[in-house]
């Protein structure tokens, strides 16, 4: 994984440097729309921290950012309408993940089937039962 570099492009969004779409913030995370979006809802949720990806996320920022991190997801997805439908988050870690900014974000992903198929992929994914589960 690359280290941080604090001119990737959401560390400059962050900063206020480059604009963005924006749709919700809090102390800990502010949220807009993906400028290529991959659905019909895609929205980008990045954490006011220095942290290339979630495996550094998760094991160096405070507790109290990843709660809060983690609430903010839940409450852009309930404030874009996406509880009832439905709606897919996706993290991607290192390149060979199709990670492209080294700024931990989350995808939500909603609107039409994008809850169902995978936007990244564009292609449907099978629902997640117990038995898939049991088999793997
Ligand atoms: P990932 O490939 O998981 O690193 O996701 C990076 C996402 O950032 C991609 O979906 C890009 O379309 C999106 N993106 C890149 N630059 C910008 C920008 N200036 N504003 C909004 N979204 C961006």
């Amino acid at each position: 994984m690359p280290s941080y570099d604090r001119n990737n492009v959401f560390a400059r969004i962050l900063r206020g440097e480059l604009p963005c779409r924006k749709v919700y913030e809090d102390e800990f995370a502010l949220a807009f729309h993906d400028i290529r979006p991959l659905a019909p809802v895609h929205v980008l949720v990045v954490p006011k921290g220095d942290y290339v990806s979630n495996a550094d996320f998760a094991s160096s920022a405070p507790a109290e950012l990843v709660v809060g991190f983690w609430r903010a997801v839940g409450t852009v997805a309930h404030h874009l309408g996406l509880d009832s439908p439905g709606y897919r988050l996706v993290a991607n870690h290192g390149p060979m993940s199709g990670q492209s900014v080294f700024h931990f974000h989350v995808h939500i992903f909603g609107g039409g089937d994008a809850a169902r198929h995978d936007p990244v992929a564009g292609s449907p994914r099978p629902s997640m039962s117990m038995g898939m589960i049991a088999n793997t």
